[in-house]
């Protein structure tokens, strides 16, 4: 199931655009102020962000841009009066995937987050990694060292998996927890990750105690290091 950020401080469009995203199946998360949706933008792990642009607290395009540059990848979708022109364009410079002008149909507006989302799903993933002592194939959930097979538990290999599509960047507690365990809300105190994290270290690490590959970054997250 996807999950869709929407931060629009207008409630009549908000709640317009909130209520075809639920019918639709979609789970929606809305703000109206732009310095926590900035904060969910960057660490509740969506799979697409519909941002206005004017916005109490901070803007849409300023969003957009700090969200891009904390390694954000999701399709974002900015909202736009026929009288912002130029903040389209910068939106689409700073990464924007496309814009609504206001005021817009519902319909077209699910039509493209459907549109978004589907070319999402069908760009094909990393097929295998080698991370520390193991090499991983993703395609056939297999982890092999020195060329013998390692056995791992599914949610190992998605785990390394997701690690390893998001290289270098802090990737968090709760983002794992959504993207790899499917878990339908953030925030949820469960030491599932670290557990996990703990697993595959012994496999990919060569001493555990000191991971060279998968980082501890404290107070955030893991951040997958190629050593
Ligand atoms: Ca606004």
């Amino acid at each position: 199931m996807h999950r869709i950020l929407v931060v629009e401080d207008e409630p009549s469009v908000a709640r317009g655009v909130k209520d075809a995203l639920v019918f639709n199946g979609y789970l929606v998360d809305h703000v109206d102020e732009g310095e926590r949706g900035c904060q969910l933008a960057r660490e509740g792990s969506y799979d697409l962000l519909i941002l206005d642009l004017m916005l109490p607290g901070m803007s849409g395009l300023e969003i957009l841009e700090r969200a891009r540059a904390h390694g954000v990848t999701a399709p974002v979708l900015i909202l736009t009066a026929k009288s912002q022109e130029e903040d389209r364009v910068r939106g689409l410079e700073l990464g924007a995937d496309d814009y609504v002008v206001k005021p817009f149909s519902v319909r077209e507006l699910i039509a493209r987050v459907g549109a978004h989302l589907r070319r999402e799903d069908r760009k094909p993933g990393v097929a295998s990694a080698q991370i520390g002592r193991v090499e991983i194939d993703f395609s056939t959930r297999q982890m092999r060292c020195d060329g013998e097979p390692v056995p791992a538990l599914p949610k190992e290999i998605d785990l390394a998996r997701f690690l390893v599509e998001n290289p270098g960047r802090v990737v968090t507690r709760d983002e794992l927890l959504v993207k790899v365990w499917e878990y339908p809300v953030t925030g949820i105190q469960t030491r599932t990750v670290d557990n996990y994290i703990m697993k595959l270290r012994h496999k990919v690490e060569p001493d555990p105690t000191r991971p060279r590959h998968i980082i501890t970054v404290r107070g955030k997250g893991y951040r997958l290091a190629h050593a």
